[in-house]
């Protein structure tokens, strides 16, 4: 176990509402498969401006359902950046796909969208863009890109909940766009996990798939007979985690606000230092899930900041390096998330850091960097 004053690098942010919210489930006759799903889901959806909301039991699953109905299959290649969370390539190894790595951009380390189209070949399929940190990809380049192929566009917006994109919301961006609400993402279920679409048809499949492939009627209908259409999980989110969901999700524009104010206060602090921040989109309604920064000796300054109980983290190292993506694809190397991945550094941030800590943390940490 770390030390009670250990800082981590991100944390939840739960109020005594959201403990009431899910006080009230456990008292009622719903634990899964309730009202609180759909209701959860309807206001993701009023949110974020989708029409249709898939609630799923992590966004993990989120991402699985997506690339299942879009079709991903063997063959099939799905072209994502290296610098991301594994789950995002996972998702494409389930149905048998192929995991394509495009290199981030240098200043934002964000999907490059000239790289996608080097990449794109007749057996491309979908482009799957991750807001890295919390800053929307560039939806209109990708779009653009996605439309002129033929290729579906899937937002991995695990981080980005609650950012905008030239004043539209994450969520309206991409053909389907997947939220994850594990503890240290911008809401949280515990675990939990969403799928936003304005796509009816692609909703339902993946409602389906949630469910074991069993046809949405037959729980509207009296009897007890159902039918499998097609092959499917259990994916399903319970009433608990729903509510826990609905409730924070009323706390998130404070929760994203207070993200915005540590990291502009981290931002001034650096000013003038050797510390290299990430560009920041001037269009970018930035959600801040990772406070990112680059700097020479990366693992010296970890083990510095992490002595002084700082829970500092590295994300990401690039997907294509670890063991079993190695035995998968062909040296593949994307050069600048590479040399990222030597020097980046996450700094603790979320709602409840308090700005005394803010301020120790950033003396610590450039304090670190010059030693
Ligand atoms: C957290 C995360 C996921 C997976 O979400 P889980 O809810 O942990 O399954 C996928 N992609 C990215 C970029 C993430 O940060």
């Amino acid at each position: 176990m770390p030390p009670p004053d250990f800082i981590p690098y991100a944390r939840q942010h739960i109020t005594e509402e959201d403990i009431q919210a899910v006080v009230d489930v456990l008292r009622s006759d719903w634990l899964t498969t309730g009202p609180m799903v759909e209701r959860f889901e309807q206001a993701v959806c009023d949110y974020r401006g989708t029409r249709h909301g898939v609630a799923v039991c992590n966004g993990t699953a989120a991402l699985h359902c997506a690339m299942h109905a879009i079709g991903i299959g063997p063959g099939d290649e799905v072209i994502l950046p290296p610098l991301t969370f594994v789950a995002t390539a996972n998702a494409v190894l389930y149905l048998g796909g192929t995991p394509v790595f495009a290199d981030v951009e240098e200043d934002t380390l964000l999907i490059d969208p000239n790289e996608v189209e080097r990449l794109i070949t007749p057996k491309t399929r979908a482009i799957i863009a991750v807001d890295y940190a919390g800053q929307p990809c560039d939806y209109d380049a990708l779009r653009d890109i996605a439309d002129r192929h033929g290729l579906w566009l899937v937002a991995d917006a695990c981080h980005s909940l609650g950012a905008s994109y030239k004043g539209r919301p994450v969520g309206s961006l991409a053909d389907l766009t997947c939220f994850s609400f594990h503890p240290v993402k911008p809401i949280t279920t515990g675990e939990g996990g969403m799928v936003v679409t304005d796509d009816a048809q692609l909703a339902e499949a993946m409602r389906r798939y949630r469910n074991h492939g069993i046809d949405l009627e037959h729980h509207r209908r009296q009897g007890w007979g159902y039918d499998v259409l097609s092959e499917g999980r259990n994916y399903r989110l319970t009433d608990i985690q729903s509510a826990l969901g609905l409730s924070q999700l009323r706390s998130l524009r404070q929760t994203v606000e207070a993200r915005n104010a540590i990291a502009s206060r981290y931002g001034a602090r650096f000013v003038g230092s050797s510390v290299r921040l990430l560009s920041r989109n001037r269009h970018a309604g930035h959600a801040w899930h990772l406070f990112v920064v680059r700097v020479a000796k990366r693992d010296e300054v970890f083990q510095r900041l992490r002595t002084a109980g700082i829970g500092v983290n590295v994300h990401y190292r690039p997907v294509y390096q670890f063991s079993m993506y190695r035995a998968l694809t062909d040296n593949v190397i994307c050069p600048r998330a590479e040399r990222a991945f030597a020097e980046i550094l996450s700094l603790p941030v979320y709602a409840g850091l308090s700005t005394a800590d803010v301020d120790r943390i950033a003396e610590l940490f450039l304090s670190s960097v010059d030693a």
